[in-house]
């Protein structure tokens, strides 16, 4: 019985579970999500700041205008330096310097004209003007950063800002992939008519590497259900997840629900209604580890990968269940054609006109065919309902390139 790809991944996000928490520095910290709120350590800005280059004056000094007001010192970023502002002077501030006691306003240098006998002012200001008020942006204590952020360059940021040196965040899982199949050989072997290089392996890697699971080693095993239920438990062993690509579906030498029985894994489920990625299998062994079984055609690996596998890893990254698989809706530059019963990917390129994106989908030769995919975006994703669906429609797309 074929199961629909939204139930599919509803079983695997029921099993999947965020992992441990750990600290780590900042500077390896990119990437994960937070396993902690992050809180403000003080007022930011943590007192009323010059937001420009200028001269911090009393408002009602400048009430009549043009007025000279005498130069009394100068407060520049980083200087503990508290000069008062009394009646009929000014001081000069930088840009994130403390405005000094007594003034209530700042008036840009280009408002200016300085001379020996002091700094001429041409029009009136108004109170605040220029000055970012202590605790504007939040007061201390405030949550900057829920639980469940994913850090990237601007979460990293705040955490500096706020002293967080090393944030408390989830471990991202271990992963590797196994690809079956006598017929494949490594990328710089010579290959025979009867044989193909294996492109999974590095390009499921790189799909790793693209979303921040780097590092991934791949390995080629061969079509043998004893030597590929030995290699699954060392894999299962040593990782949370486990990709396997090809071998999963319904032929002779198709031996990966035999090995992950032999493994102690049990299958959740194994036949999707989709296309490409129909013989699609998913097992967990234990308590949190999980098991990929990816029909071996190259577009059948990435399509899986995206629908199943990165929200599962993104799960168990700590990352919310509804961010888990990245979706954007965008309308069709082309028609394309939905099958019944199956829900069906078609690889497709962003394309821009004066509207905005749309999406091109791309001619293949079917599952098998990695060229079509050479210039593909990601994949819209039609309903399982056949029928023409016309250009200009909305539909769901899956980015294959990284989104937050
Ligand atoms: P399978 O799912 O094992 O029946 O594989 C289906 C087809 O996918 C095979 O006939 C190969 O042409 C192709 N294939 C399987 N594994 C790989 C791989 N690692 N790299 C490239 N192509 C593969
Ligand atoms: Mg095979």
């Amino acid at each position: 019985m074929l199961i629909t790809p939204t139930k599919a991944l509803g079983i695997i996000l029921e099993q999947v579970r965020p992992l441990k928490a750990l600290r780590l520095p900042l500077s390896q910290a990119t990437g994960h999500c937070l396993a902690e709120d992050i809180r403000s350590d003080r007022d930011q800005p943590a007192a009323d700041r010059s937001a420009m280059d200028g001269f911090a004056v009393r408002s009602t000094d400048l009430s009549s205008c043009p007025r000279q007001l005498r130069l009394a010192g100068e407060v520049a970023a980083g200087s503990p330096a508290r000069p008062r502002v009394r009646p009929g002077t000014c001081v000069r501030v930088l840009t994130g310097a403390n405005v000094p006691p007594g003034a209530d306003a700042v008036v840009i240098v280009e408002q200016t004209k300085e001379s020996d006998s002091g700094v001429m002012f041409s029009r009136p200001v108004k109170v605040g003007a220029n000055i970012r008020k202590r605790g504007e942006e939040a007061k201390n204590r405030t949550v900057l950063l829920k639980k469940g952020a994913l850090l990237g360059a601007v979460q990293i940021g705040l955490c500096a800002t706020v002293g967080k040196a090393q944030p408390k965040v989830y471990a991202r899982p271990r992963v590797t992939v196994l690809c079956t199949g006598e017929e494949l050989r490594p990328v710089s072997d010579r290959v025979g008519r009867h044989e193909l290089r294996d492109s999974n392996g590095p390009s499921l890697t790189a799909a790793l590497a693209l979303w921040g699971y780097q590092g991934v080693t791949h390995k080629v095993v061969p079509d043998d259900p004893k030597a590929l239920a030995a290699k699954l438990k060392r894999a299962v062993n040593q990782h949370d997840v486990v990709i396997l690509s090809g071998g999963v579906s319904v032929g002779k030498y198709d031996f990966v629900p035999q090995a992950i029985k032999l493994t102690g894994g049990r299958i959740r489920f194994h036949g999707v209604a989709m296309r490409p990625g129909k013989p699609e299998l998913y097992a967990t062994v234990g308590r949190n580890k999980h098991i990929f079984g990816l029909p071996g055609n190259p577009l059948s690996v990435m399509t899986g990968f995206y629908e199943f596998v990165l929200p599962a890893l993104r799960r168990m990254s700590g990352l919310d269940l509804k961010l888990c698989q990245p979706c954007l809706r965008l309308p069709l530059a082309a028609d394309a054609q939905a099958l019944p019963k199956l829900v069906r990917f078609v690889v497709a390129k962003l394309v821009s006109n004066k509207k905005g994106l749309s999406l091109m989908p791309i001619k293949s030769h079917g599952s098998g065919d990695l060229i079509s995919g050479g210039t593909a975006d990601g994949v819209i994703v039609l309903p399982g309902k056949a029928g023409k669906i016309s250009a200009g429609t909305v539909v769901a797309f899956r980015p294959w390139r990284p989104l937050p």
